[in-house]
Formats: C-alpha cells, sequence, structure tokens
C-alpha cells in the first residue's frame, strides 16, 4: 500500500467507516461477496468500478441477485427497480472522488445513488480504485466536474459541453448529468454501517 492509499485508509476508519484496503479487485470482490448473505436483498447505482469488478457475477454465484435499474428494458422497469433498489438491505456504490482526509464524494443525475448511500438501507458498501483520491475537498470538485462526469457524459452518449471537451461549461443542457452532489464526511446515522473499499488499483472515473 502506498502513503497516499494508507493516510486515505486510517483517515477513513477515523471519520468513523469500516475502512479496508485490498491490493486488488479480485481480492476485493471476494470480500465483498463473503461479506454478503444469500438472505439479503442487495442494489447498486451506476457505477463502471462496479461493473468491471464482476460484482454482479460473483454475487449470481452466491445465488444472490444483484438490482441494477440498467438491467431493465423498458421504461417501466427501470422505474420499478429504481424503487425496490432503494429499501434493498445492501447498497453498492462506487465513489467519484475521496479525499486523503476520509471525505467521500458523489455526484448523481438520477439521484438513486446519492440518497442510497446515506438513508434506505442497513449496509452500505463503497467500492473505488486509488485514482479517486484528492488531496482536499477543492481537488475533489474538480475531479467530480472534470474528469468523472465528462467522462460518464461521454460513455452514456449525453449531449453536454463536458462530453465533447472533457471539460465542465456549467451547463443547462437537458441531459447535464450532475444535479446533485452529496459530501459525506461522517457515517450517517440512519445507516447501520458503512464500508469503504479501497483497492490499489485504477478503477472507473
Ligand atoms: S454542468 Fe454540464 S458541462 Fe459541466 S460537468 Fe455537468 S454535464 Fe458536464
Amino acid at each position: 500500500m502506498n502513503e497516499l492509499a494508507k493516510r486515505t485508509t486510517e483517515a477513513l476508519t477515523r471519520n468513523g467507516f469500516k475502512s479496508r484496503y485490498f491490493e486488488t479487485a479480485d481480492e476485493a470482490r471476494a470480500a465483498l461477496v463473503d461479506s454478503i448473505d444469500p438472505s439479503e436483498t442487495v442494489a447498486a447505482g451506476g457505477s463502471v468500478t462496479i461493473r468491471s469488478m464482476g460484482i454482479k457475477e460473483a454475487l449470481a454465484a452466491k445465488g444472490i441477485k444483484l438490482l441494477l435499474h440498467s438491467d431493465a428494458s423498458a421504461p417501466e422497469e427501470r422505474a420499478e427497480t429504481l424503487k425496490r433498489a432503494a429499501v434493498t438491505d445492501v447498497y453498492l456504490s462506487s465513489i467519484n472522488a475521496l479525499t486523503a482526509d476520509g471525505v467521500i464524494l458523489n455526484i448523481d443525475g438520477i439521484g438513486n445513488r446519492v440518497a442510497s448511500t446515506v438513508f434506505g438501507h442497513r449496509r452500505v458498501f463503497y467500492l473505488a480504485g486509488v485514482n479517486k483520491i484528492t488531496g482536499n475537498l477543492q481537488e475533489a470538485f474538480i475531479r467530480l466536474k472534470n474528469v468523472a462526469t465528462p467522462l460518464n457524459a461521454k460513455r452514456l452518449n449525453r449531449k453536454t459541453p463536458c462530453a465533447v471537451t472533457g471539460k465542465c461549461e456549467n451547463c443547462d443542457a437537458p441531459e447535464r448529468l450532475c444535479r446533485a452532489t452529496v459530501i459525506i464526511e461522517r457515517p450517517t446515522t440512519g445507516t447501520e454501517e458503512i464500508s469503504v473499499f479501497l483497492i490499489g488499483e485504477t478503477l472507473g472515473y
């Protein structure tokens, strides 16, 4: 573990999160699957990290279905999945930016992900590569607007300036992705347990 990852993991623990560090995504995935009981319901927000880690497939091998609204084939099914995903026992999310002093930031368009990470679930697991660590809140906001959102806008083929330029233009585009930002300084009391799995790889945006 490098010095920055060590400092961040320790800071998260000091701030009250259940913080663990893994060198590889494979190790983190195995620990996550091991932590979830087949009796629990599980959902996740949209996340390149979670998809690239093969979490859905690993949970399925244990008989656990991961609810994902992106799996829906029709708008009604998508809306229904979003509702059901808001009240599962366990919620999984990646992180858009993480400060070295242990503060978590996520930015969202629908709002499902930022809402679910602060309320509505018994346990929340964050999964994040070390590429998400920033020096402070100011750098974290720069990351949200000039790295995470432009890359997601491009991936989702959104008609926003950042999808073309890679930089935030504080747009008023109807397809604007960034609509709500949540800063989590300490685990919320509406959730029993918030774990952060920091992974020594580059994962997601
Ligand atoms: S405000 Fe618009 S241009 Fe800026 S990051 Fe959000 S979607 Fe992109």
